[in-house]
């Protein structure tokens, strides 16, 4: 059993902490304020490998595997979820082409992707479902060589930024109209991105309401056979998840160096609160979860590594990792008092980010479910 990474992921953790402080510290604050999509920023990250960083370079990658990708994505989140969220999404689609897209779909739409050319849209939810994938009512239509795909679509991040979204739609080509994953360009005709929601937390990542009023999309853009939409969604979303326990490492980690520093500048009865016990078990009780929570992570990546399923591992991973960043930010505001509250302090914003990993790419609840099914099938 080794812990240690090897020195190409410290290369590559050590770069990401640099990234972090010079390009997405400065804009952090700015970037919640706006909630606005940070186009700038996601074309730097592109820029130094960010999108492509578990993919060969056959497909515009980068070949630095999971482990790599996780430590990038918690680097940046420790600084800003946004940053590390924008990677998570935009992976959903290229793990959709990369595991299920014909060799001439990887050449078309997971090189760019990769490359960070473009970005990319995972649209599942609807207004009707998030949890419940067999409520989904988007349909699609065969028409000639085409499918005539029509429906609407609910907080599908990165809009105002994609080229490209992975649409699920039930596929009336299938005798009993399960669900097919499409791969949609978004300047298709009748592609609308009505508006972006303005949100708690992670403000600038951009979750809008898409209508799809009749697109127009080549069948040779199905991804995989009709009707296993709901395979490729868990697939890719098994490593969608792993990057949300990454986000909330960060986040936690983030959360926890602040707590420190303010500890040992703000005085109470002539001393620095650090010296009380009190804040030492907080202090004390964050540092622990977010290790465990990491270790938990970092295994997934390695495990993803060895090319084996996730389905269990990341759910366990977000579901632990999840709620330690909910818990650590809640007492991080605790040691940060008054101070904590306002909306100039960094550890505000990290407390309202931190909520919406227990909730995207599914809630907790589901997470628990999919965790005790995994482990009854294996003990039956
Ligand atoms: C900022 C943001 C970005 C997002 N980005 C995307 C995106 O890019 N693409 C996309 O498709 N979606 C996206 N989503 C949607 C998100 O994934 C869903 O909102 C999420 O999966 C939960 O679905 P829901 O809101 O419909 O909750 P519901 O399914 O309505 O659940 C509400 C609550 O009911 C309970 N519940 C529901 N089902 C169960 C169950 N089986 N067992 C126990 N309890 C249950 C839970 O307490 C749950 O919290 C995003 C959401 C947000 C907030």
């Amino acid at each position: 059993m080794d812990f240690a990474l090897n020195e190409q992921e410290k290369m590559i953790q050590s770069m990401a902490r640099d990234f972090a402080q010079r390009w997405v510290k400065p804009v952090a604050m700015e970037i919640d304020r706006k909630c606005e999509f940070p186009f700038e920023l996601a074309k730097e990250m592109g820029s130094m490998g960010y999108f492509g960083l578990p993919y060969p370079p056959d497909y515009g990658g980068v070949g630095a595997g999971y482990t790599g990708w996780v430590l990038v994505i918690e680097q940046l989140s420790c600084v800003s979820m946004v940053a590390g969220a924008i990677i998570g999404v935009n992976s959903l689609a290229e793990e959709s082409i990369f595991r299920y897209g014909t060799e001439e779909q990887k050449q078309r739409f997971l090189i760019p992707l990769a490359r960070g050319d473009n970005l990319s849209s995972f649209a599942f939810t609807e207004s009707a479902t998030g949890s419940d994938p067999m409520a989904i009512e988007t349909r699609a239509r065969p028409d000639g060589s085409d499918y005539i795909i029509t429906g609407q679509k609910q907080f599908v991040a990165l809009s105002p930024a994609s080229q490209v979204a992975i649409v699920f739609a039930r596929d009336e080509k299938d005798k009993t109209g399960r669900v097919s994953a499409f791969i949609m360009e978004t300047s298709s005709p009748g592609y609308n991105m009505r508006y972006s929601c303005e949100t708690l937390g992670v403000r600038g990542l951009s979750p809008s309401v898409i209508y799809l009023d009749d697109v127009r999309v080549p069948e040779k853009n199905l991804l995989g056979e009709p009707g296993t939409g709901y395979k490729i969604m868990l697939e890719a979303i098994s490593v969608g998840k792993l990057a949300v326990a990454a986000e909330a490492v960060g986040v936690g980690q983030g959360a926890l160096d602040l707590s420190i520093n303010y500890a040992r500048d703000r005085k109470a009865y002539g001393n620095p609160i650090a010296e009380l016990l009190s804040t030492k078990w907080l202090l004390a009780e964050m540092a622990s979860r977010v290790e465990a929570s990491r270790w938990l992570t970092y295994r997934t990546a390695f495990l993803r590594d060895q090319g084996a399923s996730i389905m269990k591992e990341s759910a366990m991973a977000k579901f632990f990792a999840s709620q330690a960043a909910v818990d650590v930010t809640r007492m991080a505001m605790q040691v940060h008092g008054a101070y904590g509250y306002m909306k100039d302090m960094e550890i505000e914003r990290l407390y309202r980010d931190a909520k919406l990993t227990e909730i995207y790419e599914g809630v907790s609840e589901i997470q628990r479910v999919i965790i005790a099914d995994h482990l009854l099938r294996e003990n039956a």
